[in-house]
């Protein structure tokens, strides 16, 4: 059995505060402060430029990839880390596309989150190969998947409202008909248990700075199928994802496997970190992480909406449906969401009315969870959030 007690004391969260945002940035690990500063003094400090062989430092985004890969039902040697998820769907997309060059369709749905439909406008652009994004409702995906499609690229936990895919049916489905999957897991890894493996998913991608707490800017992950990966050519073909980088020979050939989708120089220092960062699930089992999740959820939900009239669940009520969030819609979402971070409970806001609520069972408990209701209940009941400084936008919601 995982010991969540345990799991918290390795983390720092402020005093007074309730942070129920680690769906959007992690809270700082205690280990990661050390590991950088010896990453910094002893190894980039002391050794300079010999640290990339004796620190390591070239083999760390494999290294670490494989520490996610266990998280993500993956086999070694399948996942490989570096650039920004962004710059990871961009890769997987156009690797898959390459893989289908009949066919001239990606499929998505309303609910992907806004870079990734993005990324896959801009490949398709500058493809110009007459493709087409056909972005349909969540609930249509799986009659969408038809025989024009090449690949199905999707988010498996909606950022907005924490709805689940189902992996493991949709990509079955993609199969039948011959297209290929792409699953963004940014709110999955680490939130939930995933199999990519089991469920046959082709390409996978993820970022670290949200449920596995690698901090801001960490660095993103990548998965091909193992037996997909050799016959992808990369589209981004950078000198690190080359098969003898330091032959400098003139001509791209791919690395080995998923190697090939490392780019360029890896960000050690946040390599680093994130390597720190991932210790804390080595005693974490994911199913137990779930089962955690959907307590912390179920009561979350249950104490809302008991409480707090006015505010309407848009999260999927079927928690086998759900991912480890929970979002309820209020007209005046943005205020009470300023007027609850200034009592403590950190969420966030997600336009045009949605309140965010991210429950990481590493470091959030049944005490938190009934604190932040019961502030909630306080705001909404009183008009707390009834304030000109709670209405003022920042860039950053
Ligand atoms: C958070 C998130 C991103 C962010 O992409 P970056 O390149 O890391 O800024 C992309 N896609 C999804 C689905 C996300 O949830």
């Amino acid at each position: 059995m995982t010991d969540f007690s345990i799991t918290r004391t390795a983390f720092h969260i402020p005093d007074g505060v309730i942070y129920l945002d680690g769906n959007s940035l992690g809270p700082v690990p205690l280990a990661a402060e050390q590991r950088a500063r010896e990453v910094i003094g002893r190894e980039w400090g002391e050794m300079l430029i010999t640290a990339w062989n004796r620190a390591g430092w070239m083999d760390m985004p494999r290294r670490v990839g494989d520490r996610i890969a266990r998280l993500i039902g993956a086999a070694p040697g399948t996942v490989v880390m570096g650039d920004t998820l962004s710059i990871k769907v961009y890769q997987a997309l156009a690797a898959a596309l390459d893989l289908r060059p009949d066919r001239k369709v990606v499929l998505s749905d309303s609910g992907n989150f806004p870079t990734d439909l993005y990324m896959a406008q801009g490949l398709l652009r500058s493809l110009n190969r007459g493709h087409e994004l056909r972005v349909v409702a969540p609930e249509e995906v799986e009659d969408a998947i038809s025989e024009d499609v090449a690949a199905v690229m999707l988010t498996e936990v909606d950022y907005r409202t924490g709805r689940m895919h189902d992996m493991a049916a949709l990509t079955r489905k993609a199969h039948e008909v011959g297209a290929l999957t792409l699953w963004d897991l940014a709110h999955s890894a680490g939130a939930l248990p995933v199999d990519l493996a089991g469920a046959g998913a082709d390409f996978a991608t993820g970022c670290t700075y949200k449920y596995l707490n690698g901090g801001p800017g960490a660095p993103a992950f990548i998965y091909i199928r193992p037996d997909l990966a050799e016959q992808v050519e990369p589209a981004l073909s950078g000198w690190l994802g080359h098969e003898a980088p330091f032959a400098f020979d003139p001509d791209y050939r791919p690395g080995r496997g998923i190697e090939r989708m490392r780019v360029g120089t890896p960000p050690v220092i946040q390599l680093a970190i994130l390597d720190a960062a991932l210790d804390v699930w080595d005693g974490v089992d994911m199913h137990d992480l779930r089962r955690r999740s959907i307590e912390l959820t179920e009561r979350f939900i249950a104490g809302v909406e008991g409480e707090c009239p006015g505010l309407a669940l848009v999260s999927p009520r079927d928690p086998a449906r759900r991912g480890s969030q929970v979002s309820f819609a209020f007209e005046e979402g943005y205020a009470a969401m300023q007027a609850l971070i200034s009592r403590g409970v950190i969420g966030d806001f997600r336009a045009p009315d949605v309140m965010r609520f991210g429950f990481a069972p590493l470091y959030v408990g049944e005490d938190d969870v009934d604190r932040a209701v019961r502030i909630l209940a306080e705001i909404i009941a009183t008009s707390g959030w009834d304030k000109p400084e709670f209405r003022r936008r920042s860039a950053v919601t």
